[in-house]
């Protein structure tokens, strides 16, 4: 992975430690991002998944609630990395959680997280489920890869200031995944090319780390810029008691007009990131399909079920050919506050 200097609030990454507690994408951005790849399928894989698409849409969100619901700690760190801890400046990072293991201790890569190997390690599983043609095991990992590639998209996975905790921008990492995509997502076009085989998957997917970790500057600079000098009650939603709203997960929620000038300033980042999200997934999916051999999925559902849905199939991706994405109706986690 090359390199990537002048980060200028790299100054603030002194705290090496501290853990992640924020979610990703929020429902709304999961949700779309899994459905999207579905969409962007070859016709051999793509009518199977649609079969099953309310599953891998559901499922999206389940490695969070694994962490938060259920508590599981083992799933902390598969959900970011924190780049700044590795040296990611100024070294080559290891290839896998084993190497990492073996350079840095468990116990770091436990606080420092490990989502790219993680990743790599499920499309791995993934490969040898469709070579088994174990159909619950495929959807299961399929949709799950959907959301580990997702938060790889969102850059604050990718940094220790995750929340903008160092830079005195707390709230930012919810703002950014969740509250801007429930606002302004119905106007993206979230459409992309067809999945294509991936020839260097590591390599492929510290890139788009890289990529991620470049828009941090942007996406922290702008947000300071426009809360410098300006009152609480232009930057939040307030309550009758004068102090900010807050949305079912405890996070302020954040008026109209400061998201929209917020969301102009990032001039098409979070739309962006969502695509790249989509064409990954799909990508990824399509090259363990590729690697298991290109096994044949039309046997793993019933005829009836394909001919049920094949209408709903073509209708969809005529939809998202245009740039539209249906059948999400995400649970909402902002109250609306947009126009
Ligand atoms: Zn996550």
């Amino acid at each position: 992975m090359a390199p990537i200097k002048c980060r200028s609030f790299i100054a603030f990454c002194i705290v090496l430690f501290y853990a992640h507690t924020a979610s990703a994408w929020g429902t709304w951005g999961h949700n779309h991002i899994n459905k999207g790849a579905i969409m962007a399928l070859p016709a051999e894989m793509g009518m199977f998944f649609y079969n099953h698409a309310d599953f891998i849409v559901e499922e999206s969100t389940v490695p969070d609630l694994r962490k938060y619901s259920l508590g599981d700690r083992s799933e902390n760190p598969r959900h970011y990395i924190n780049l700044e801890s590795y040296g990611y400046q100024n070294e080559q990072l290891p290839n896998s959680i084993k190497e990492a293991i073996a350079k840095y201790g468990k116990d770091s890569v436990d606080r420092y997280g490990i989502l790219p190997w993680y990743i790599l390690d499920m499309k791995a599983k993934l490969t040898e489920a469709f070579r088994k043609k174990r159909k619950t095991e495929i959807l299961f990992l399929a949709a799950d890869l959907g959301h580990y590639i997702g938060d790889a998209h969102v850059p604050l996975h990718a940094t220790i200031n995750h929340n903008g905790q160092l830079t005195g921008q707390q709230g930012i990492h919810s703002f950014w995944e969740s509250q801007l995509p429930e606002i302004f997502g119905r106007t993206y076009k979230l459409n992309t090319r067809e999945a294509k085989y991936i020839d260097d998957l590591p390599k492929a997917t510290w890139s788009l780390l890289d990529t991620s970790y470049s828009l941090l500057t942007n996406l922290l600079l702008n947000d300071r810029k426009m809360r410098k000098d300006k009152p609480e009650e232009l930057q939040f939603v307030l309550s009758k008691d004068g102090t900010p709203t807050l949305n079912k997960f405890g996070q302020k929620v954040h008026t109209y007009e400061f998201s929209h000038v917020y969301h102009e300033l990032l001039n098409g980042m979070v739309e962006q990131q969502l695509k790249r999200a989509i064409r990954f997934t799909a990508d990824l999916w399509y090259t363990a399909w590729v690697d298991a051999g290109r096994p044949d999925l039309s046997d793993l559902d019933s005829e009836a079920t394909t001919e049920r849905n094949s209408p709903f199939y073509t209708a969809d991706k005529a939809a998202w050919k245009k740039g539209k994405i249906r059948g999400c109706s995400s649970e909402k986690e902002y109250p609306t506050v947009g126009r």
